[in-house]
C-alpha cells in the first residue's frame, strides 16, 4: 500500500526518519549507517565506549532478578536517561540495553517469545537518543552470552546458538543499532555462534570476552587464545578485547596480552569500576572516576583503541575517562607492575595463588 504510512515506513527502514517521525538533518542522514563505526575509528583519536548498564539501572528502581531487557517497554524515559547521561560524559558509542536480550535468558521471565521486539525496541531507544546528540554517536547492539553450555558441555548446539542469536541481531539491526557488540563471552564455540549470526545478518560486529578466573575465561581461554579465534572466520571482528571481568587491573594485563601478540588489532577495553565486593545485599565498586581516569590513560598506552566502562562504572566515572583520553600524553607501553602501581593489586591473579572473592557470575544480570 502506498501513502503517507507506506512512505513513512519506506523512509523509516532507510534510517531517514528520526525517533519522532520527523526527516533528520545532515548529520543523521545514515545512508552510511553500517560503517559508523569504522568512520570513527578511521580518524585515529581513542574512543570512548559507554558505563554499566545493568549496575546503574539498579540506581534508578530495577530490582535483583528483574529483566533490566523489560524495562525497554516498561521505562523507555529511565532507559533513554541512562543512554543520554553518557552521552553528554562524552561517550563515542552507546551499548543498548539488550545483554540479556537472547531467548533463552529472555525464557527467564516468560518473554521468551518476544526476543526480536525486545531487541528492537532496546535498538530504537539508544538510536533516538545517539541521533539528537549533535554529533555521531555509535549504537552498539549488545549481544551477551545465552546462559547455557554449548554441545558436548551442554545443552545448546552450535547452530541452534546461532539462530538464537539471528532472531536478537534481527531485532537489534530493525531498531537501528550500526554495529553488533558481543560482549562478557567466555566459550569459544558460542563466540563463533554469535559471530556466525552477525555475518548471517550482514552486520559488522565486535566480540569482547569476560577474563575473569585467574587471566582466563570462565571456560579455561587466555586472552592470547581469545585474539586467535578470530583468524578462523568468515569475517574477521571490527574490534576485540576485553569487557568486565574482576578488577580494571586484570583487565588492563588482559589487554596488553592481546596488544603483545597482535599489535596491529584494534582492541576494546571495558573494565568494571575496580573491584566488586559484597556489601550485605549490595554489590559496591571499589574504583573511583579518578582510579578509572588513570586505567584510561593506561589503556591507551597498552595499546587499546575503544576504551569504556562496565560494571560500577557511573557517568561520573565516565566524564574522568573523557577528560582522561583528550587530555592524554603517550607513555611507555605498561607491563603488569607498571599496572599494579598505578591501579592496585590483580583481584584473580594467573599465578596459583588462590583467586581473590568475587561476585558470582550468576549475580550478573547485566553487562
Ligand atoms: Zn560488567
Amino acid at each position: 500500500m502506498q501513502g503517507p504510512v507506506g512512505i513513512k515506513r519506506v523512509l523509516s527502514y532507510c534510517g531517514l526518519l528520526s525517533g519522532n517521525g520527523s526527516l533528520k538533518s545532515a548529520y543523521q542522514f545514515r545512508l552510511f549507517e553500517d560503517f559508523m563505526l569504522q568512520r570513527l575509528l578511521a580518524e585515529g583519536r581513542p574512543l570512548l565506549a559507554d558505563g554499566a548498564t545493568g549496575t546503574n539501572l539498579f540506581e534508578v528502581g530495577l530490582n535483583s532478578g528483574d529483566s533490566p531487557e523489560a524495562w525497554n517497554f516498561d521505562h523507555p524515559d529511565r532507559i533513554q536517561a541512562l543512554h543520554r547521561s553518557f552521552v553528554e560524559a562524552g561517550a563515542d558509542i552507546i551499548l543498548t540495553n539488550s545483554f540479556g536480550g537472547n531467548r533463552r535468558r529472555l525464557a527467564l521471565h516468560n518473554l521468551e517469545s518476544h526476543a526480536r521486539d525486545v531487541n528492537r525496541v532496546a535498538a530504537q531507544n539508544a538510536r533516538e537518543v545517539a541521533d539528537r546528540a549533535g554529533r555521531p554517536v555509535v549504537v552498539a547492539g549488545s549481544v551477551g552470552p545465552t546462559g547455557d553450555l554449548l554441545a558436548p558441555l551442554g545443552p545448546l548446539t552450535e547452530d541452534e546458538a546461532v539462530e538464537i542469536f539471528v532472531e536478537q541481531i534481527e531485532g537489534l539491526r530493525e531498531g537501528g543499532a550500526d554495529v553488533v557488540w558481543i560482549e562478557t563471552m567466555s566459550a569459544a564455540e558460542e563466540i563463533r555462534a554469535a559471530a556466525r549470526a552477525a555475518i548471517k545478518v550482514g552486520m559488522p560486529f565486535t566480540v569482547t570476552a569476560s577474563f575473569d578466573t585467574a587471566g582466563r575465561t570462565m571456560m579455561g581461554i587466555t586472552p592470547d587464545a581469545f585474539a586467535n579465534l578470530f583468524s578462523s572466520f568468515e569475517r574477521a571482528p571490527l574490534a576485540f578485547g576485553a569487557n568486565c571481568g574482576v578488577g580494571a587491573a586484570d583487565l588492563l594485563v588482559s589487554i596488553v596480552e592481546m596488544t603483545e601478540t597482535h599489535p596491529g588489532a584494534t582492541v576494546i577495553a571495558k573494565a568494571n569500576a575496580g573491584v566488586p565486593q559484597w556489601h550485605g545485599a549490595h554489590i559496591h565498586y571499589s574504583g573511583t572516576p579518578e582510579l578509572m581516569a588513570i586505567y584510561a590513560g593506561l589503556a591507551i598506552d597498552a595499546g587499546a583503541r575503544i576504551i569504556g566502562g562496565c560494571c560500577g562504572n557511573s557517568p561520573k566515572h565516565l566524564s574522568a575517562m573523557r577528560r582522561a583520553l583528550d587530555s592524554h600524553k603517550p607513555g611507555p607501553r605498561p607491563d603488569k607492575q607498571a599496572i599494579v602501581a598505578a591501579l592496585g593489586p590483580l583481584a584473580a591473579p594467573a599465578a596459583a595463588e588462590p583467586s581473590a572473592p568475587r561476585a558470582r557470575r550468576r549475580g550478573r544480570e547485566s553487562a
